[in-house]
C-alpha cells in the first residue's frame, strides 16, 4: 500500500501547498505505479522554495521513503533517491572527492537544488546544476530515461524545474578534495564594493557581500579562500568580525560554519551548519540575476529604490555565478551578479515591493531565481531566456500529456 501524507507548507511556511496529498512510494516499482496513474503530479523534495514551483493542482509525490544511495564512480558521484548535500558531502569527502561549490545551506536536496539552478558564489564557479553530468528521469508512463550530456534533453533537463518527470538519480562532477578558510569582515566601504565589484568578487574562491543598502554597520564581506586570510580585504579596510556574527537584521544563533581556520570544503562553503536551523526561518527570499558586466549600474539602481523596500528587508546578499550552457539558467552564457533579498515573512508586503525592484533591474536583462518569490510576468521572464522555445519543445517531448506541468510553469514559461 502506498503511504500518503498532508502536503503542508514550504520550509519557511510562506506557501501552503494547494495539492491534495503527497504520495509516498517506497520503491521504484511503486513510484512507477504512482506516476502512471496520475493525471497531474509534481515532486516535493526538501521544500526550501519560496513560491509554487513545486506545487500541483492534484497530487505531489515525495521520494522520502525510497532507499537512498551515494556512490562515487570515478570522477563522479551518483545519488539515488532523496539525498541532501549534507548527506552527500561527507561520503565523497571520505573518498578524497569534493564538489566545486555549495549553496549557503546543505539541508537542500540534490535533485531539487539542481532543478532550480541553486548556486553559491565565485566568479569561476558555475551554479550547482552546472556540475550535473546525468539524470535518471522517470516519465509519466513509468519508464526511466538516462539523460546524459549527449542526450538532446540535457541542456533543458539539468535545470528542468520538475517538468521532465521524476528525477530518481543525479550524477555530479567531482574534483579532488580541497581545504577552505573563511572569514567575515566589516569595514569595507560600500563605494569600494559597488565601485569595483570585479576586485571584490574576484578576490577569492567565493565572496558574498551582505548589506541592507544604507547602514554601513550591516555591510559585511564574507570570504571563502583556498589560501588563508586574503590580503585584498584588509587592503580595503576589512576587519574580521568577532564570534557574534549577524547578517543585516538577522541575528544568527550558533548556526554558522567555522571561521578563521581551514577545513574541508563542505564544512566551510555553506554559511550555515547542517545541524542547525539556517538563516532566520521566518522569512521569504527573492533573488535576481544580472550580467556581471552591469554590476555597478545594477547595484546603483537597487540602492536608489531601497528606501521603498527597507521596511520589508532583513538582509541582502550579493554573489556571483559563472556562465553555463543550461537553457533555463540565470547564468546561461553570461557571468552574473546575484542580488538576493531575505524578507520578513509578510507575503503581501513583499509582493508589494518586488515590482519596483524588477522595474529598476529590467534594463539589465534580469532573470529571477526559479525557487524564490518574484512578480515578473511570464512575458518578461521569457523575454530574457533566449532558449526558452527549445526548453519548451524538449519538455513537451518528455511529457506529452503534461502530467508534470503546474500553474507556475504555465504562468512563467507558457508550458
Ligand atoms: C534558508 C535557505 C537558504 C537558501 N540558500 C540558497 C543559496 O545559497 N543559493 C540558492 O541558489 N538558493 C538557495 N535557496 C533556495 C533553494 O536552494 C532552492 O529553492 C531549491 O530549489 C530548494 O530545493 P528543495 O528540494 O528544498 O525544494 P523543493 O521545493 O522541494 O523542490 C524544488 C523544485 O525541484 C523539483 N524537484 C525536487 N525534487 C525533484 C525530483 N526528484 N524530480 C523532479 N523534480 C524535483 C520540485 O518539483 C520543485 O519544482 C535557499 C533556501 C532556503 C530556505
Amino acid at each position: 500500500m502506498i503511504h500518503r501524507r498532508d502536503p503542508g507548507a514550504t520550509w519557511s511556511g510562506n506557501h501552503r501547498y494547494r495539492a491534495t496529498e503527497v504520495l509516498l512510494p517506497s520503491d521504484l516499482v511503486e513510484l512507477a505505479e504512482v506516476v502512471a496513474s496520475a493525471g497531474t503530479l509534481r515532486v516535493q523534495a526538501t521544500r526550501h522554495t519560496f513560491n509554487d514551483v513545486a506545487d500541483s493542482g492534484a497530487a505531489l509525490v515525495s521520494l522520502e521513503r525510497l532507499p537512498t544511495r551515494v556512490e562515487v564512480i570515478g570522477d563522479r558521484v551518483r545519488v539515488e533517491g532523496l539525498v541532501t548535500f549534507a548527506q552527500l558531502a561527507p561520503v565523497i569527502e571520505a573518498e578524497g572527492r569534493a564538489l566545486h561549490n555549495l549553496g549557503s545551506l546543505p539541508h537542500i536536496s540534490v535533485a531539487g537544488a539542481t532543478a532550480t539552478g541553486t548556486h553559491g558564489s565565485g566568479v569561476r564557479n558555475g551554479n550547482l546544476s552546472s556540475a550535473v553530468r546525468a539524470l535518471d528521469i522517470m516519465d509519466a508512463d513509468g519508464h526511466t530515461h538516462h539523460v546524459d550530456q549527449a542526450h538532446a534533453w540535457f541542456p533543458a533537463a539539468a535545470i528542468g524545474l520538475g517538468a521532465f518527470g521524476v528525477v530518481t538519480a543525479v550524477e555530479l562532477q567531482t574534483e579532488p578534495s580541497y581545504q577552505v578558510t573563511q572569514q567575515a569582515y566589516t569595514g569595507v566601504a560600500w563605494d569600494d564594493i559597488a565601485g569595483d565589484p570585479e576586485r571584490v568578487f574576484g578576490g577569492s574562491r567565493s565572496v558574498s557581500v551582505f548589506t541592507t543598502w544604507g547602514d554601513p554597520a550591516h555591510d559585511m564581506v564574507w570570504v571563502k579562500s583556498d589560501d588563508g586570510a586574503p590580503d585584498w580585504v584588509e587592503e580595503l579596510g576589512g576587519r574580521p568580525v568577532g564570534d557574534d556574527i549577524h547578517l543585516g537584521r538577522i541575528r544568527t544563533v550558533d548556526n554558522t560554519t567555522p571561521r578563521g581556520t581551514p577545513g574541508p570544503w563542505h564544512t566551510r562553503l555553506p554559511h550555515f551548519r547542517a545541524d542547525a536551523l539556517p538563516s532566520d526561518g521566518d522569512e521569504i527570499q527573492t533573488e535576481y540575476f544580472v550580467p556581471l558586466a552591469s554590476a555597478r549600474e545594477a547595484l546603483a539602481v537597487v540602492k536608489a529604490v531601497a528606501p521603498a523596500f527597507d521596511a520589508q528587508l532583513l538582509v541582502s546578499e550579493l554573489r556571483t555565478v559563472a556562465a553555463d550552457e543550461l537553457w533555463l539558467s540565470p547564468a546561461y552564457q553570461r557571468d552574473v551578479l546575484a542580488i538576493h533579498f531575505t524578507w520578513r515573512n509578510d507575503t503581501d508586503g513583499v509582493l508589494g515591493v518586488l515590482p519596483s525592484i524588477e522595474a529598476a533591474l529590467a534594463p539589465f536583462d534580469v532573470r529571477p531565481h526559479w525557487g524564490k518569490a518574484f512578480t515578473m510576468p511570464g512575458n518578461a521572464v521569457r523575454a530574457t531566456l533566449t532558449r526558452v522555445d527549445d526548453f519548451l519543445a524538449a519538455a513537451r517531448e518528455a511529457d506529452p500529456r503534461g502530467v508534470f506541468r503546474n500553474d507556475f510553469l504555465r504562468r512563467t514559461l507558457g508550458l
